[in-house]
């Protein structure tokens, strides 16, 4: 039978807006050791802003933002909502052909009959795109039209008010190794993590890329510790899903990551993570 304390835990979690789908998730959130964030969304706002437009091509800074925005304009991904931001005009349908996006890479549009690629340097290697812009220390987006490269949009994303604190409060609370896993460029990651004080990332990962890693992290503290993964849904819903224990960040109105997490953080604050766990070690206390 299931202890009554457990329902005390998981009623008492709701009101701090953190949703437990089982009191078996509470043991686990309790005997997390590593605790292992995604960036976008989860540690970020997720709300990208344009910062430079850099053309190098006859294109014009606002006919190259033109045809990023069209290309985005069927994708929800965050960078895609930052781009349509930044551009204050109506969105032609009928210029719009075919529309494909690659995850962790970007995307693939026809748009006034032209072959527009809108993403990251994967996305152009892949597609043999030869750009010679030096722009390694910034998060951009690459612009390619009927496979010439045209130039790229660089945006940023702010770190969500609690970050630091999410993650000073875990290693308050004994957890032993902290990181993040990212699809983003190296140097944003490094970056980050030397801001917030974690221990390790791993950037530049495609989704089944971010699911391995999580299961190297899993292999190498197999009997020692429990894995707990922090994700928006956005590319790592599969990575929410293999975690030991899958905390989503759920006010985005993930569906895909409220289905695969154990936890949904409802206010999408990551500090939230270690109010859980205390709430979880609480718990049994009352029960035992
Ligand atoms: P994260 O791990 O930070 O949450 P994602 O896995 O969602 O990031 O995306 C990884 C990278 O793929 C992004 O940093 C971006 O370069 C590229 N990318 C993904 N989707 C898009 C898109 N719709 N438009 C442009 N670039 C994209
Ligand atoms: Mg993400």
């Amino acid at each position: 039978s299931i202890p009554l304390g457990f329902f005390g835990g998981i009623g008492s979690a709701s009101k701090h807006g953190i949703l437990v789908k089982g009191g078996n998730y509470l043991e686990g959130l309790k005997n997390s050791d590593i605790v292992v964030f995604d960036k976008t969304g989860t540690l970020t706002k997720g709300k990208f802003e344009v910062q430079e437009i850099v053309t190098v091509s006859n294109l014009s800074k606002d006919e190259l933002l033109e045809y990023a925005a069209y290309a985005e304009k069927s994708s929800n991904h965050p960078i895609a909502n930052s781009i349509l931001k930044a551009y204050p005009h109506e969105i032609d349908f009928k210029k719009i052909g075919y529309h494909h996006e690659v995850a962790g890479h970007g995307i693939k549009a026809e748009i006034d009959g032209k072959e527009v690629l809108a993403g990251n340097a994967k996305l152009m290697k892949a597609n043999n795109i030869e750009y010679k812009i030096q722009s390694n220390n910034k998060t951009v987006v690459h612009i390619a039209i009927d496979g010439e490269y045209k130039g790229y949009i660089s945006i940023f994303d702010k770190l969500k008010d609690d970050a630091k604190e999410a993650v000073t409060r875990l290693r308050q609370a004994g957890v032993k190794s902290i990181g993040m896993l990212t699809g983003d460029i190296d140097q944003t990651a490094q970056e980050i993590k030397n801001e917030l004080g974690m221990d390790f990332v791993r950037s530049e990962l495609l989704p089944d890329q971010k699911v391995y890693e999580l299961e190297k992290i899993m292999d190498e503290y197999k009997g020692k510790g429990k894995v707990l993964f922090v994700g928006d849904g956005i590319n790592d819903a599969p990575v929410l899903a293999r975690a030991d224990i899958g905390v989503a960040m759920g006010g985005l109105g993930s569906d895909a990551a409220i289905e695969a997490a154990d936890v949904v953080i409802m206010t999408d604050e990551p500090s939230k993570i270690s109010e859980a766990m205390k709430i979880a070690k609480l718990t049994n206390k009352i029960v035992w």
